[in-house]
Parts: C-alpha cells; structure tokens; sequence
C-alpha cells in the first residue's frame, strides 16, 4: 500500500483530545465499522471565504469513525494556522504520499447538515452565482441549526441486544438484576432517572452494567423546546373547475412520470392557482412525500399561508419571527420526515425534506426572490435546479410571469398552464386610467384627485371598502429649497431626504440618517419646502377628506411590530376599518371581498426608475394591486393616477392584457439586448476614495476586456459607470456589466478573470449574475 508507510507516522499523542466520548452517538457508525482501513484518509474542506477551492486535511484516527461527507469540521487555515469551521466536501484516500497536509483537528456535526443531493445543488450555486462553495454551504444551513440552538445532549441507556448470551456465568447483584429487567420491559432507551424511579437504585448498578458491557449508554439530542401546536380549523379541498382540473391533470401526470418539468401557471388574480397547488400536493402527500411552498414574505401572506395549514397536517411555516431554537426544530422535524408541506421565503428552497416530491413557488414575479447577499442566488432557479435534481416537478404560479418565465414558456422549454377566467366566473374589475396632468386637486398639491376622491364616495356611500396604494412611505419624498432650488440630500448616499412627521425628521431610506433639517444643507435658506406625498401625507390627507371613516396605514414604519399587521388585516377584514392605505405591503395576495375600490395613487412612481425591468414592474404592481377588488359577486373598480396614461405597462394593465404586454415588451427587450434574451452579471466595487475605485473600475474592465479577447468568449463588456446611486453610506459606487447569450460564457469569463483582478485594500467587489436590483 503506498500510503501505509504514511500511515505509521500517525502518533496519535501528537493530535489533541477532543471532547467527543466514546459513547455512540445514535446513527453513526461505530469505530470499529470504519477504523480498520490502513489508507492514510484525507477530508476535502470548503470555507466560508471568497476563495472557490477545497482544502485537503488528513483525518486522524480517532476521527475516522465520526468524520461524514456534510457535517463541519475545524480545520487549521492560512499561515497562521487559526482554527476556522469548514464543510467537508468528499473523503478519500490520499493520493500521494509525503505530502505536507494538515489534520482535522475535530468533527463538529454529529451528523451530516448537508445530504448528497443538497451537495449537488449548492455546488451548481457556486458556479452559476460565481461565489465560492464554502460561502454556499454555510448560507444554506440556518444559524439555530449550527448552533444546535435549543438541544443538549442527554443520556439513555438500552440493554445490548447479545444481553442473554452475555449473562452466562456472570454474577449479577439484585439490584443489577432490577435494572435489566426495567430495560427489558420498557424496551426503549431510558435515561438515568427512568431507570432510577422504576428500579429504585442510583446511578451506580447502571454504570455497573455499561462497564459489564450488558447496558450500551446512548447520547442523544433532545429539543428543550418544542413548539405548542396550532389550532387551525380544517377545510376540505373545493371540486376544481374543469381549467384547474386541466392544470392539475398535467402536474400530476409529470409527478407520476418521475422526471422533472416545470410549469408556468398562468392564472390571473382569483383564479384557483392555490387550490391547484393544494390538490398537487394533496397527491404528493399521498406518495409519502414532502412538498415546498415558496412564498415572496410569510408576514404579508397570511392568508395563503392559513389555507395550507387549513388543508394539511403537519405545516412547518418559516416565518422570519422564528427564535433559532424554533427554526431548529423545524429544520430536525423536516429532515425526519415528519412535515409534509413547508412554507417559507426564499431560504425554504433549501428545506432538507428527505423524499421531497414537488416545489411551487407562488407570485414567481415578485423580487423578494433574488438573495440581495453573497450567495445571490435566484430563488427560482435554484428550485429549478433542485427539481432537476431530485425528478420532480417545479410549478411556478403568477397572474404576471417575469419575462424570463414566460420566454421559457414561449420557448417550449418549460410548460403554461392557464387560467385565463377567475373562479365562478367573476369579472375582473374595470380600470380607470386618471390623466392627473389637468386635475386641480393634484394641481393643488393634494394625492388624490378628483376622480380618485369622488369613486371612492361612491364606493363608501355603497359600504363598500376602499384600498389605497402608494409605494413612497414618509410624508413628503422631496425636500426643496426655495432659495437654491436644490432638493436635500443624505451627506452619506446619493439619494435626497425623506420628511418623516411622526418623528418629525429627514431620514435617509438608504442609511437611516437623519436630520432635523431646519435650513437647507446648501444654501442655509430657512424656506425648505416639503413636495409630493408619501404614505403619511396621504393618510393625512385621506382623514381630513374622509372624516366620517376609519382609516389604517400600513407601512414599514406603522407595522413596526410584530403582530401589527395580522392585527391591522384582521380590523380591515371585520370591517372596524373603511379605508386602507399603504405600501406595497398591500399590494400581495390580500383576499377581502368586501373592496369595492382600488386606487393606484401615483403609478408613474415605479415607471420612472432607471431599470430595464421598470415597465414590468409596474405592469405587475398595478395589476397585482388591480387584484384585490371584485373578489365577491360585489365587483369592483380601480382607479389609476398617472401623467402618462399613454405608458404601455399602464395601458394593458388597465386592459387585462398580459400577453399585450408581454409581446411588446419582449420586443423592447430584444431590441435592447437584455434579459430575457441575454444574460447579465453585474460588478459592483466601492470605496469611500471617489478617484480609487474609479481607477480600479477600470482596471477591472481591462482585465476582463482582455480575458474576453484571449478567450474569444461572446460576453460583451458595458461601462465602467457610476453606480445608478453612486454614494452609499460614504462608499462611492462604480459598475459594469457583462452581457451573453450564454450565461456559461459569464461564468468562463469571470473564473480566468477573477484570479488576475488586483487585490489591493481600500475597496471591495461583488459581481452580481443576474441582477434584478440595479441601482
Ligand atoms: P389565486 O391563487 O389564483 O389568486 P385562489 O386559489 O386564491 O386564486 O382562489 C380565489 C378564490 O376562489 C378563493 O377564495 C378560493 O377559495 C376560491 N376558489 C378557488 N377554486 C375554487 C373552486 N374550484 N370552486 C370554488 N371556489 C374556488
Ligand atoms: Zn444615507
């Protein structure tokens, strides 16, 4: 054996203690399974740094046994040998001998918190999302589960199954004899004070009979906390019209065909998509296996999150209000098995469910859905892999697909189903469009013009009630000086000051700054006029011009608790509250039948944004919002204020029109070179030195225009530019972008390019691979 001459150099004096005890830890293999090889045994390690390459550490003997693919392990790293915990990747024999590796200095996991599969896909993220796979596997695993949070270890004992063989000739005293046959009886392990109570002895017979070999002690992981079950009323599933039955046939025929799809569900706001994927993973289930539900935000999806919990037993719901012993716990129960359906935002997508059996994700449109940090993965695409891997379907749903779903779509690569009518029939609501250009109201300074104000007259004369969206919150967004003519401006980003009355500030949305703000920050100028309106100013507005009406504003300021919002929803559903106010908070799968009026309070907010998803946005925000009226046999209206009623997004939102818009954005899209025809990454650097990181930008793009060049790879380089918002909390910004057709060209590029970048101190990069945030 070549390595066995390695191998006697093993002294395992030389390696220090580690805590573990000899004891088996229930469900790893015991030491003599695995210590008999003669191998010199090498662990390949990934740590949480941006370097994409695993280390090899030898694995000391008295490892051998606890050491698994998956599981943490300490590791010395880098010259200074300081202690870091790493993922080991694989285990093997060492190659070559001689080789001056380091050891593992200890196991941390008592089991894997990584399974093969869940290898793979974090793997794919690494390379798809250019990070490395360290900084993968430890976004992946949630903090309260690597801190085993809420657990400790405790003792029980089982009698050895070889007991009556052992016993032959062995003098047992009367106590002894007590404890075996309590163990015999009970047939379960037990801890120390069961045995105590049921045999009446102390601890001592019973470490007699570990010694004697006749009692194997077991350490096991017990949950201190366990949460209280919730009582949620149960529902039966509703007989599916025949365009969900359509939909549901077609799902269900790729589950059971045991190969993965995935299927755009088309349906427009109130069309069954939820029941659809209820009765989906109703067959799931059924199979014995587990489904994930990705929803953009537990808290503002209450309702949806309620009618799973109403139809299945067995919910987890990852929520982010959960302690980390909760979220542990959940995550144990879920690699048992034991949950059928988990609920959550985007980190659910990584649910260990061990048979899972289908993924949906709900409102697939919406943003949330893209990690805004290192790993900045797209939710949808991770899932897609997920299903690839595991053969299972993948059901994306929304009234208004992302372009790049519905271009899958149109490409035949992934499946539409639609449903193009809502249930039972009912309406969409009728849009108004509201040209503000004339109004004197808005003229006036006032949110809501004429039109807006008198529908909602009507709608309330009718007790009907009224939402109002605005997606700005504060008082005023602008801060004007009279003087200079200059609006205000965080000293720390380069984005103007928001006037917050309540706490009677100018604050910074970016960096939270804020000022008092007495006299204008340029010119000293006492007359700092406040302009436009955000969610506070409307409220005040809708109160002196409603007086006779309960009004609710829900915002990021005014939901500041937790429970505020169930709280506020429940006063709207009961009807204590007429009109509701508020961001796009709102905006999300609200089902209240009773709203007769909806009013886009500035449409044109979202439209104006310097991104090349501007127009969808605003198409999705209006027809999402669009969705929360005519829900009942009560119907309903909408009401749109803009300055460009002529806008497309507008116009065939205010038409219905999702295939109107698609196909001309899509042309907008092609013509422009963008997704969902090409693909994008974004590279951001920063450094509070302006000159620096314009320099380094610089730099940075030579490189890359180089790599493009000796490669002859297809990505096109745009920029280097000043970020869209060029200062962030004293960082100033500069960025480009790389364009292809094939996202691997990008992912090419950047693995040559990345080892030449200069590293130097004083700034930092990111690359972004699909980019939704642009600024
Ligand atoms: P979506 O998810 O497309 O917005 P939902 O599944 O929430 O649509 O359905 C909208 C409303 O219609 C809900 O109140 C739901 O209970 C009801 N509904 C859905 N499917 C049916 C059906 N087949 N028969 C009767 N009511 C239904
Ligand atoms: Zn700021």
């Amino acid at each position: 054996m070549e390595n066995s001459a390695t191998a006697t150099l093993i002294q395992p004096e030389l390696f220090p203690e580690t805590k573990r005890e000899s004891e088996a830890v229930v469900g790893n293999p015991l030491p003599w399974e695995t210590a008999a090889s003669e191998d010199l045994l090498a662990a390949q390690v990934v740590v949480n740094r941006p370097i994409d390459k695993a280390f090899t550490y030898l694995v000391p003997d008295h490892l051998r046994a606890d050491i698994q693919t998956g599981q943490r392990v300490r590791v010395p790293f880098g010259k200074g040998d300081r202690l870091l915990t790493g993922f080991c990747v694989s285990l093997g024999p060492v190659s070559k001998t001689g080789r001056d590796l380091k050891w593992v200095q200890s196991v941390v996991d008592e089991l894997p918190l990584i399974t093969p599969s869940m290898m793979d896909l974090t793997r794919w993220i690494a390379d798809r999302y250019l990070c490395s796979w360290g900084q993968v596997l430890d976004g992946v695993v949630p903090t309260g589960v690597k801190q085993r949070a809420g657990t400790r270890l405790i003792r029980r004992f089982r009698i050895h199954p070889d007991t009556q063989a052992r016993l032959e000739g062995v003098r047992l005293s009367a106590k002894q004899q007590a404890v075996l046959q309590v163990l015999q009886d009970r047939d379960e392990p037990l801890t120390l004070e069961e045995i105590s109570a049921s045999a009446h002895c102390s601890a001592g017979p019973v470490q007699a009979l570990v010694k004697k070999n006749l009692v194997i002690a077991l350490r096991e992981r017990t949950h201190d906390f366990v949460p209280e079950p919730t009582a949620i009323e149960r529902n039966d599933d509703l007989k599916l019209n025949d365009q969900q039955e359509v939909a549901l046939r077609s799902i269900v025929d790729s589950l059971q065909a045991k190969q993965h799809q995935t299927f755009l569900l088309h349906g427009v706001t109130g069309s069954g998509k939820t029941e659809v994927y209820i009765q989906a993973i109703r067959e799931v289930v059924g199979y014995g296996r587990q489904a994930i539900v990705l929803v953009p935000e537990i808290s503002l999806t209450p309702q949806t999150v309620q009618r799973f919990q109403s139809r299945f037993d067995s919910v987890a719901v990852l929520h982010s209000h959960l302690s980390a012993a909760e979220r542990h716990w959940h995550w144990q129960q879920i690699r048992r098995g034991a949950v059928n359906v988990i609920v959550g935002a985007r980190s659910a997508v990584f649910a260990p469910a061990p048979h899972l059996g289908l993924i949906v994700i709900d409102e697939e449109h919406e943003t949330s859905f893209k990690q805004d940090s290192t790993p900045r993965y797209h939710t949808r695409e991770v899932a897609r892999e997920r299903a690839r891997i595991e053969k299972i379907p993948l059901v994306l749903g929304s009234a208004t697909p992302t372009l790049e779903s519905w271009h899958r779509g149109q490409t035949r690569k992934d499946v539409v189903l639609s449903l193009p009518k809502r249930v039972e029939e009912r309406a969409m609501p009728p849009v108004v469009v509201v040209d503000t250009r004339n109004d004197p109201q808005i003229e006036r300074g006032d949110a809501i013009g004429r039109v807006l104000e008198s529908g909602m007259r009507t709608a309330l004369k009718d007790s009907g009630q009224v939402i109002l969206f605005l997606n700005l919150r504060g008082f005023s967004p602008t801060l004007w000086c009279r003087a200079c003519g200059v609006s205000a401006k965080c000293p720390h980003c380069d984005v103007t000051l928001t006037w917050h009355r309540d706490r009677n500030v100018a604050l910074c949305h970016v960096c939270n700054y804020q000022t008092i703000l007495r006299n204008c920050p340029e010119c000293g100028h006492a007359g700092i006029r406040r302009l436009g309106s955000g969610t506070q100013r409307l409220e005040e507005e809708v109160r002196r011009k409603f007086k006779e009406h309960k009004i609710l504003r829900m915002d990021s300021d005014s939901m500041r608790r937790h429970g505020s919002y169930s709280a506020a929803l429940a006063a709207f559903r009961n009807g204590d509250v007429q009109i509701l106010l508020g961001t796009q908070m709102i905006a999300k799968g609200l089902d209240f039948p009773n709203v007769t009026l909806v009013g886009v309070v500035d449409a044109d907010t979202s439209l104006h944004q310097p991104d090349l998803r501007a127009a969808e946005r605003t198409f999705q925000l209006i027809s999402q919002v669009a969705g929360r009226t005519g829900r009942s046999h009560r119907g309903g209206r909408v009401f749109v204020q803009t300055s460009s009623p002529g806008e497309p997004a507008i116009a065939f939102a205010a038409d219905h029109d999702y295939h109107g818009f698609a196909r001309h954005e899509m042309q907008q899209r092609q013509a422009m070179h963008v997704p969902p025809f090409r693909h994008l990454a974004r590279v951001i650097l920063r450094s509070e030195d302006e000159a620096f990181v314009e320099a380094k930008a610089e730099e940075f793009a030579e490189i890359v225009k180089q790599t493009i060049q000796e490669e002859s790879l297809a990505v096109w380089l745009l920029g280097p530019a000043p970020a869209p918002v060029a200062k962030v909390k004293d960082h100033y910004r500069y960025h480009f972008q790389l364009s292809a057709s094939d996202p691997e060209e990008i992912v090419k590029l950047w693995r040559i390019a990345e080892d030449q970048l200069p590293k130097s101190s004083g700034f930092e990069y990111v690359i972004d691979v699909d980019p939704t945030n642009m600024r």
